[in-house]
């Protein structure tokens, strides 16, 4: 059983999808694990690390892939990539799938089995392979410490001789994982921290964490999570409920952090151009979501917008910005998934096509799209 990585080409990606940890317990398992040379130094591993765990050092993508019974990736493969693998070889990757059909058809016809491991059911069984958790949490640290750095004023409360400085306020707009870790954090560095979140279930865990509460609390929102533990679409009154009360709020906040997704559909947009411009000057938003449509209209992916001396800060791929720790443990997801893919006794690839993680996450195989979402309409 070979197993390849090979270094990511995407724009920004810095992380890598296997770790020196990974590939040691890969080559327990008996597979020969053939990893591109250089594809961990955005992370931190180098080639010798991978070595001694075990690896062998391929010089170029090609070398690393031919011949592989799996390709463990971050970003989706292009199938040119894929040439030289085994018939039937698994793909396993955060494929982005939603809008992206013809390249999954492109893998289809390329005759690998694809995963999409973002598709991974949010079950207890599941939860090691859980990448959407793992870099949500990551990217919930990393947004308070780029606020941190952004903000021109601390964030503690300090009693100094030379006086007092006040603490930092600052406001979680979506309390899933992303923005818990947020609290948590900006609550490390000392700040008076308040959250809001359209599902109920939200408040008791936001106020475990020292925060406070922020939401209209009606009927509406008694209801708003699905069985699933997601967000729904709000109705338009209720938005505007809600706005209202998020106005009042935010113009008396220092930084705000927007973490508010909703599955299937853009981002909602919580935080409008008048809002921003009731903040005080220096004051500093991040937006999480700005990869899919941002939560605030100021956002501009990739950059640090400034809007009446209000920063609002767009970064990509936020996990990516703490490659080291985001690499190790989306490495952990991918092989807690691998192994269950795979024969101990044999020590060859062994599928169980009727596992429900195996159903929830492949995408193509034998040639076709199979996953129920990616069927062709009619
Ligand atoms: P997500 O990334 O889809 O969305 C982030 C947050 O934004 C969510 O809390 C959502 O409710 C919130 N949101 C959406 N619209 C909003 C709006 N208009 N205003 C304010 N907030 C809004 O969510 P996530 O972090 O993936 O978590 C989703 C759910 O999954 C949560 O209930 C979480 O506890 C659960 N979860 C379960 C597991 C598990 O293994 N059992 C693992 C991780 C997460």
């Amino acid at each position: 059983m070979r197993i390849a990585i090979a270094k990511e080409t995407a724009h920004l990606e810095s992380r890598v999808a296997a770790s020196p940890e990974t590939v040691k317990k890969f080559t327990a398992l008996g597979a020969v694990v053939a990893v591109e040379t250089g594809a961990g130094l955005a992370s931190g591993v180098t080639d010798a690390d991978y070595e001694a765990a075990g690896a062998t050092i391929a010089k170029t993508a090609a070398e690393a892939v031919k011949g592989a019974d799996i390709v463990l990736a971050v970003r989706r493969p292009e199938p040119q990539a894929l040439k030289g693998v085994n018939k039937g070889a698994l793909v396993i990757a955060i494929m982005d799938p939603y809008g992206n059909e013809a390249a999954v058809k492109g893998l289809a016809e390329a005759g690998v089995a694809a995963f999409a491991m973002e598709l991974m059911p949010r079950i207890t069984r599941a939860q090691v392979m859980d990448v959407l958790s793992s870099q949500a949490n990551l990217a919930g640290y990393r947004a308070v410490v780029d606020a941190a750095a952004e903000y021109g004023r601390a964030f503690p409360m300090m009693m100094t001789a030379a006086g007092t400085v006040p603490a930092a306020r600052v406001f979680v707009m979506g309390a899933g994982v992303a923005g818990l870790q947020a609290i948590a954090t900006a609550r490390r560095l000392g700040a008076v921290v308040t959250a809001t979140d359209v599902r109920p279930a939200a408040k008791e865990q936001v106020e475990s964490l020292g925060a406070k509460f922020i939401a209209v609390e009606d009927e509406e929102f008694k209801q708003a999570e699905t069985a699933g533990g997601y967000a729904k679409e709000m109705s338009d009154a209720y938005k505007q409920k809600q706005a209202e009360l998020v106005a009042a709020h935010i113009a008396k906040q220092d930084v705000v952090i927007t973490t508010a997704l909703i599955p299937g559909r853009p981002a909602p947009k919580l935080v409008s151009r008048a809002m921003v411009e009731s903040m005080k000057p220096g004051s500093v938003v991040v937006d999480l979501a700005v990869e899919r449509g941002g939560n605030c209209e100021l956002a501009k992916p990739g950059e640090v917008a400034v809007h009446n001396g209000v920063k609002i800060v767009g970064h990509l791929n936020v996990p990516g910005r703490l490659a080291a720790t985001a690499s190790s443990l989306y490495a952990k997801n991918l092989y807690a998934f691998v192994e269950t893919l795979v024969s101990k006794e044999t020590k060859a690839v062994a599928v169980n096509w009727d596992d429900e993680l195996v159903k929830a996450t492949c995408l193509t195989r034998d040639g076709a799209v199979v996953h129920p979402a990616f069927q062709p309409q009619g």
